[in-house]
């Protein structure tokens, strides 16, 4: 195995605040693809959104897998020099996400890699194991050493293991073993596997490069290195690809129960505007969020502003609906956040400052409307409002293109605490007078859902509290160990 390399000290995500989620993990693969650790690079680079803790690439040539990873945004983990390194036409990649800070996580930077009885494999996930915990537990009490804190690794383990390494369907039943939200990207010396769990919790598609096999998170992946994209992985289904062409199986149990199971939020917040996330143009439907929350929250206003760049598309759907004119209230610096080391909440709160800056010239004096597509901890909306009132805004109302987020994840995305998010001890006019806003509206489930003619595929969790399978109640201690605090490969 190659030593993880710390290129970079880990630093606050750019794109993430006080009044977001954290981001998840993106994936991409290649095979039959010259050149595969240029491709999976641009694949990532498209992706960089979905995780800036960490990436890597692992290729596989000549039966040889060797990997290159590294803490901080994808160009300073996999720098050009180390891709010359990675020859093959096979091979697959990771950005990283996940809630651990400290100096264990080099250790949980993806893909990773394991040595069995019978040769090198390289894993990559999206997504948390809920039974993780039960079964690392378990398998430590058969002697098993484990190398990472991170839930992903308990694919490697069940790979290695006897009962399931005769198995000609060992890929299969290994994952058919995890309970939880997945979707893995995994590779032995000769073969590329994309899986996706039975709900379909995260994204997977795959695409067509020349000859060869591409597969992302996202689309704008598929679309950006100039591949044709294919069609999504199917919950429940494992492609394998070799010499000897592709093979598409279904696993055969459910994994904690049937149904399907998308993450909405993956619409609402997390992917790319560009991309088809389950049959849907992410864009289009944010844009359908904010016509249907004018409808839902008309106000009489001068303007309707984004908070950029995550209420842009809300914002002009909500302009054209309401007739009020689209303008831009806020400029965002993008250079904000990979630059510092933010300890303390008041250093992060003066860099979520510095990130957005209201214009006097587009707000003084006017009724604004502000839209964004969520509110997690209020902390950060609330200083948007100020920002607002300070720059002449003269009644600011807000709008948000999602209901409001009361309740935790437990299939991979990095939600506070339920104590920690505002709307789960708070109701909305509560909300309203802590962020001083004149009026406060939130997009409604049956809004939420409205874009969607299969509206019981959707979890919508985090805002009504039904949870679609189990959660996990494992002891997550144990992931303490080695790898640092406890994380989940999100
Ligand atoms: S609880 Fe919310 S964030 Fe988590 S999978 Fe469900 S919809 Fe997505």
């Amino acid at each position: 195995m190659e030593s993880p390399d710390e290129t970079d000290c880990p630093e606050f995500p750019a794109h993430m605040d006080d009044d977001h989620p954290g981001e998840e993990c993106g994936l991409f693969g290649a095979f039959g693809c010259p050149g595969a650790a240029r491709i999976i690079f641009d694949g990532l680079f498209a992706q960089q959104h979905r995780g800036q803790e960490g990436a890597g690439i692992a290729v596989s040539n000549a039966g040889k897998i060797r990997c290159v990873k590294g803490l901080g945004l994808l160009a300073n983990a996999v720098p050009a020099g180390r891709i010359r390194e990675l020859a093959g036409d096979m091979g697959i990649g990771h950005v990283r996400y996940s809630t651990t800070g400290g100096g264990g996580i080099a250790h949980n930077v993806q893909p990773l890699i394991g040595d069995c009885v019978d040769g090198r494999w390289a894993v990559a996930h999206n997504g948390n194991i809920v039974n993780a915990y039960e079964l690392r537990r378990l398998h430590q009490e058969s002697g098993a050493l484990f190398q990472t804190g991170t839930d992903s690794e308990m694919l490697l383990h069940l790979l290695a293991a006897p009962g399931y390494r005769k198995d000609p369907m060992r890929v299969a039943r290994a994952c058919e073993t995890l309970i939880g939200a997945y979707s893995f990207l995994i590779m032995s010396r000769d073969r590329l596997y994309a899986v996706r769990d039975p709900h379909g919790f995260r994204p997977l598609v795959m695409g067509r490069l020349g000859k060869g096999w591409v597969f992302a998170s996202e689309t704008c992946a598929i679309t950006q290195i100039g591949a044709v994209y294919e069609r999504e992985i199917e919950p429940g289904e494992l492609v394998a690809v070799d010499a000897n062409g592709m093979a598409s199986t279904r696993l055969s149990r459910s994994g904690g129960g049937a149904g399907l199971s998308h993450c909405v939020f993956e619409i609402v917040y997390f992917a790319r505007p560009d991309s088809r996330v389950f049959g849907h143009n992410v864009h289009q439907v944010r844009v359908s969020y904010g016509e249907r929350l004018a409808e839902e929250y008309p106000v009489d206003a001068d303007i309707v502003i984004a908070v950029p760049d995550s209420g842009n598309s809300a914002a002009m759907g909500y302009a054209r609906k309401s007739g009020i004119p689209y303008e831009m209230g806020f400029i965002r610096n993008h250079y904000v956040g990979r630059t510092f080391i933010m300890p303390g909440q008041e250093e992060r709160a003066s860099q979520v400052d510095k990130k957005l800056a209201a214009m006097p010239e587009t707000v003084g004096g006017k009724r604004v409307v502000v839209v964004d597509d969520s509110i997690v901890r209020g902390t950060t909306m609330r200083r948007r409002v100020r920002t607002l009132r300070e720059a002449g805004a003269s009644q600011v109302h807000l709008r948000i293109s999602c209901p409001p987020v009361a309740h935790p994840c437990y299939y991979g995305i990095d939600f506070p605490t339920a104590g920690e998010l505002i709307a789960s001890s708070k109701s909305v006019e509560e909300i309203r007078r802590y962020m001083e806003a004149d009026s406060l509206g939130y997009l409604s489930v049956t809004g939420l859902l409205s874009p969607f003619a299969d509206k019981r595929s959707y979890c919508i969790a985090c805002f009504d509290g039904f949870y679609p399978m189990e959660t996990g109640s494992g002891d997550k201690s144990i992931l303490d160990e080695p790898g640092g605090p406890a994380s989940s490969d999100s």
